[in-house]
């Protein structure tokens, strides 16, 4: 019987992620590793980001999804660039996966690159994939006890974006619980409250994602 530790391999994943890492220092492009659950709008906030930031950064995408192009066509109506990677069952990405996609890249246009992975709060988590900076996404409609439920997402993770606060009347989720939670685990991280459908945030947000791509 032959057992490989879960261990090792992340440890494999890691080499993998600074390699990936390297390459986007090198070509002068920051990466962003986006998570959260399905439904809790990753897409949607690209897209309102991308708006704002037209003219100021040359975005691009690698969409990670279990099947389907539904995500890629969105973005690559806006004049994006988007590489798809169709995981095939997976329920996250890993450096390796990211490390292919990212061939498909042309450097030289680029200077944001967004890496939209699986829609999953769970295993998401334990896969550095060579970005610079990792930001969650939670809804108002997936409940205000996340936080407490997922730590190391939320942990491990430089911004948190809770979207479509404008469905806020219309639920019981407290945006100051989620708020002194999150400060609780991540004091350093970010929070932006966001209805990215009207814009309400986005512009805030976009500031903050361009000053950190400056520098
Ligand atoms: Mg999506
Ligand atoms: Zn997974």
């Amino acid at each position: 019987m032959k057992i490989v530790a879960a261990k090792k391999i992340l440890k494999a994943n890691d080499q993998i992620a600074e390699e990936n890492r390297a390459k986007f220092n090198a070509a002068g492009v920051f990466a962003v590793n986006v998570v959260g659950s399905p439904g809790s709008g990753k897409t949607t906030l690209l897209e309102a980001l991308f708006a704002q930031l037209k003219g100021r950064l040359r975005p691009a995408v690698i969409e990670g999804d279990i099947a389907g192009v539904i995500d890629a066509q969105r973005i690559e109506a806006l004049g994006v660039p988007v590489v798809q990677i169709s995981t095939q069952g997976a329920c996250h990405l890993d450096a390796l996966v990211v490390a292919a996609a990212a061939d498909g890249l042309d450097y030289d246009s680029i200077d944001l690159l967004f890496i939209e992975n699986v829609g999953n709060l769970v295993c998401t988590a334990g896969f550095d994939l060579g970005e610079h900076l990792r930001i969650v996404v939670l809804s108002t409609s997936e409940g205000d006890d996340k936080v407490v439920k997922y730590p190391a997402i939320f942990q491990g993770s430089q911004a948190l974006f809770i979207t479509k606060t404008d469905l806020l009347p219309h639920t019981n989720f407290d945006p100051q619980r989620i708020t002194a939670d999150m400060k609780r685990l991540a004091p350093d991280a970010e929070i932006f409250q966001v209805a990215a459908l009207s814009g309400e945030g986005i512009p805030q947000a976009a500031d903050w994602l361009a000053g950190k791509v400056k520098r």
